[in-house]
This record gives C-alpha cells, structure tokens and sequence, in this order.
C-alpha cells in the first residue's frame, strides 16, 4: 500500500506516530477512494490513543502552513494543510440507546473502530505507524466488495442500521454513486428497520439524498427508497406519485418512474442540483390534480399548485429557504409553457411573456422540458425535441430584438412621481404595470422614448397632467 500513500503529509504523520509510539491509520473513505481511483482530499486518521493531543502535536510540527480546528464535544480534532483536511479521532467503541444517534462511546481498538462503521468499503484502514507503514487492515472484506461493487455492513446489518438509521440512507446512496449492488440481507436490513429513520434529522438526510440526486443516475437510488420502504417515510410526496389507475381501458403513465427518468435525463445535461430538483419536483402535484374528464386523463393545474408545493416540501426537507427554493418553484411553475410555445403558430407576445417570467432560468427551463420527453416511441421523441429546438430559436430571435430576459422597466416610480407632480401612490404602480403589460403585447418597444409617450397617454385616463404643462 505504500504506494497509495506518497504525499509527504503521511510520511509526516507517520514519522510523529513513531516517535510518540502511538499506533496511527488511515481509515474510511480516503482508503475506498484509493481504489476507486477517485482524488480526494479528506483524510480521516485514526489513532489508538487521544486523537486531539495528536493533532496538536502535528500542528506544531507542520507550523503556520496547518490550521487546527479542535471539536472537544466529539472528540476531534481537523487540521487543514494546503489543500488537505484531515481529522484526527482516537479509536472508538460505541454503544447506541434506542432513541438517538448519539452513541455513548469508549476508547477502544483498531478493530473496535471498524466495527461501527457503516459499510465494509468504508471500513478498510491503512497502518501508518513506521514498524507497519502501509500494513493493510480490511477485516470485513470490503476490498472484496469493491471488486465485486456491493454494500454490505460489516457486522449485523439489522443492528447496524437500528443504532444509526442514517446509514441505510448512506448505503443507497452509496450504491447510486458508484452503481453498486446492495447485498441482499443488507437490502432487507433496511426495510425492516426503516421506521427508525425517525429518529434522524432532517438536515442528514437531505445532505445524503442531494449526494444521491449528484449520482450520474440517480434514478437507482429512487427505486432503492421506494422498495425498501424508506421514500415512504422521508418523501411521501414522491411516493405517492406511484401508481397507474384505468379507467374504461384507459390509463395514464406511472408519474413515479416518469419523474425519475427525466431526472436521469436531465442529469445528463447537468449538475445543477437546483435543477435537478426541479426535475424531481416537477409533477409533484398530479395526483392531486388527477381527474378523468371526456376519456382522457388530465391534470390541470399540476404546474401551479406543484409551484405552492415547492416551499412546503424545502421547508420539511430542510433545503434551503432562498433563492434556490424559487428557483426550483419557478421552474416548476413555468415547465408547460414551452411546450405551448411548440406549436405552429405562436404570437411573439406569448415569447416576450415567458422571456420575462423565466429571466435567465430560461435556458433551464427549455433542458427541464427537453428531459421532460420520457416517450418510448422514438419517432415522437424525435419530433418534440425537433418542436424545441424551434422554440429555443424563437426565444433566441425575440429575445435580440425585444430584450425581455433582464427586464427593467425603462421607465421607473420616480419619473412618473415627478413628471406628474405626485405622491407615491398604488397609481404608480398601475401605470408601470400598463407600461410592462404594452412592452410584453407588442404595441410599443422595449426603450425609454416609446415607453415615456406611452406612459403621458396612459396617464390621461387618470386625468393626470406633466407638470411642466
Ligand atoms: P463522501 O466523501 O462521499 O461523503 P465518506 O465515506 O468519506 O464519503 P464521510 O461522511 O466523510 O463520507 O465519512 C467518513 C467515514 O466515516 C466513512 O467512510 C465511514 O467509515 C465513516 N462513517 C461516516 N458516517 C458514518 C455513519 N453514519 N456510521 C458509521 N460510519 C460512518
């Protein structure tokens, strides 16, 4: 393994390990990525003694060039290093109560460390200590596993999963990002202790479920929720797009597998994780919109009251309340509207109306409604992506002449105010509303002199008089 190690950071570590004859391993991710071939930067090092005093020591040895952050709660220490972070733990055996993650914890052994990790691909240490430097320790076979891409735990999957729930969400997520199998009984541990996700906060499991929604396909992980139960209990909103109903022979499409397939579609187009939740979240709304009117399905209103749906289901979630959140709304509110656009004839006003409300998101919201193209029948795949194609020009064409997308109102509150002698009033409003409403109809341009004659003849309704006059 000696190979695997050739920054100086561990011949550093391994030098302090000697001298202070403390027993010292990497552990954890950095080991698996190794093997995966996948760069990273965090280390976690595991010492058979206090992992704090260790870090300071190596702090002193390292100098200015290291920044030492102490976490006495948890019993950590981290250590930036150029572009390095690594955290520094003394070996630990932990023991769960039934109602929290937090477990009470002991100091222990090597393999007591290994013991409570979550997977056997993430249990796998490498020994620093000069006498065994580059020793390979991997108890539980997870370089096996890798090999053979399977998630397995490395003790009682049942157990494993009751003491910390949050480690099923971890293990699908694991097998997404990399496309690994889970292990059978490690499958089934997870559907028999999905209740006890619970007792976990909301905040880790969206921290998980983002890496999984990053994962180059992230339907697996989806289908992995929903089959063990788990999609239930974090995101029944999702859930409960599942189903097909008939009626006189008549069905509409799965909007579970619909919905996962556009975010792998768009998943390839992007790593915006904002925009792939708006994939997610894109028909959330139809089966409370589900009717059967005339022989045919329909679901009118999906797009509003989805939009209503977007902050109730951040806020639950503990996604972020800003500007993300109405980003994601906003897409979700708009993704019919190209699709209306498609058609032949279309009026440059409906164009200028969507140029405005998308702003810039535009481009966007034309990759969701792309992915949003789920047919089997490739011929029909073809001709819709054709229709965008057609609407992404027209946008293109309206946008140079009209400049609609960063739409400021060329005439502003404070020149109505003073060209009329008036006070603020719901009156201003109006009548930059009439301007915005004239721009986006056509019946003048986007610029200052057409807006300003329209606005004096606009303001004659009101018998409002320039003052100057
Ligand atoms: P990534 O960098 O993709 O998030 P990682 O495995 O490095 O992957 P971390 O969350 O940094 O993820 O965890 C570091 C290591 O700590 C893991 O490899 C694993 O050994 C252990 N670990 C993390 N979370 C848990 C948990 N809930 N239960 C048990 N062990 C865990």
């Amino acid at each position: 393994m000696k190979d695997e190690l050739k920054h100086p950071v561990f011949r550093i570590i391994s030098e302090l390990s000697g001298k202070l004859n403390i027993q010292a391993y990497v552990i954890g991710g950095f080991v698996r990525d190794i093997f995966l071939k996948r760069n990273s930067k965090d280390i976690d090092i595991v010492v058979l003694g206090n992992g704090i005093d260790f870090a300071e020591k190596l702090q002193k040895h390292l100098g200015k060039s290291a920044q030492l952050s102490v976490f006495e709660n948890f019993g950590t220490a981290m250590i930036k290093y150029k572009d390095w972070e690594i955290e520094f733990v003394g070996a630990r055996k932990e023991s769960y109560r039934k109602n929290s993650r937090k477990p009470i914890v002991e100091n222990g052994t090597l393999q007591d460390d290994q013991n409570r990790r979550d997977l056997t691909i993430n249990a796998m240490a490498i020994s620093l200590h000069p006498d065994t430097y580059g020793e390979f320790l991997d108890p539980f076979n997870g370089m096996e596993d890798l090999r053979n891409r399977i998630i397995r735990t490395p003790l009682n999957p049942e157990i494993t999963f009751s003491d910390d729930p949050l480690r099923m969400i971890r293990a699908i997520r694991f097998a997404t990002q990399l496309n690994f199998i889970i292990e059978e009984k490690t499958l089934e541990a997870i559907s028999t202790q999905k209740e006890r996700i619970r007792i976990v906060s909301p905040e880790r499991i969206s921290d998980e479920l983002n890496k999984m929604i990053m994962a180059d396909k992230p339907s697996k992980g989806f289908k992995l929720l929903d089959k063990t139960g788990l999609l239930q209990i974090i995101f029944p909103e999702m859930s409960r797009l599942k189903g097909v109903e008939k009626i006189k022979g008549i069905s509409h499409k799965d909007n579970f597998y619909h919905t996962i397939k556009v975010l792998d579609n768009i998943s390839l187009h992007t790593d915006d994780l904002w925009l792939r939740w708006a994939a997610i979240l894109h028909d959330i709304a139809k089966p409370d919109t589900k009717r059967f009117l005339d022989n045919a399905w329909t679901f009118h209103g999906h797009d509003a009251l989805g939009a209503k749906k977007v902050p109730q289901i951040f806020r639950r979630l503990k996604l972020p309340l800003n500007h993300k959140m109405k980003y994601v709304q906003k897409l979700v509110q708009l993704h019919l509207r190209p699709i209306v656009l498609s058609q032949d004839v279309v009026s440059d006003s409906a164009v200028r109306r969507l140029l405005f409300e998308a702003g810039d998101d535009v481009e966007d919201l034309m990759t969701l409604c792309e992915a949003d193209i789920t047919s089997k029948n490739d011929e029909k795949v073809k001709r819709f992506l054709e229709n965008f194609k057609i609407v992404r020009q027209k946008l293109k064409e309206v946008e140079e002449k009209d400049k609609i997308r960063n739409f400021q109102p060329p005439i502003t509150g404070e020149l109505i105010m003073e060209t009329f002698g008036i006070k603020p009033s719901k009156l201003i409003g109006d009548i930059k509303n009439a301007i915005k409403e004239a721009i986006l109809e056509g019946e003048i341009h986007n610029n200052f002199d057409e807006a300003y004659q329209f606005m004096l003849k606009e303001a004659e309704k009101y018998d409002l008089k320039p003052k100057s006059m």
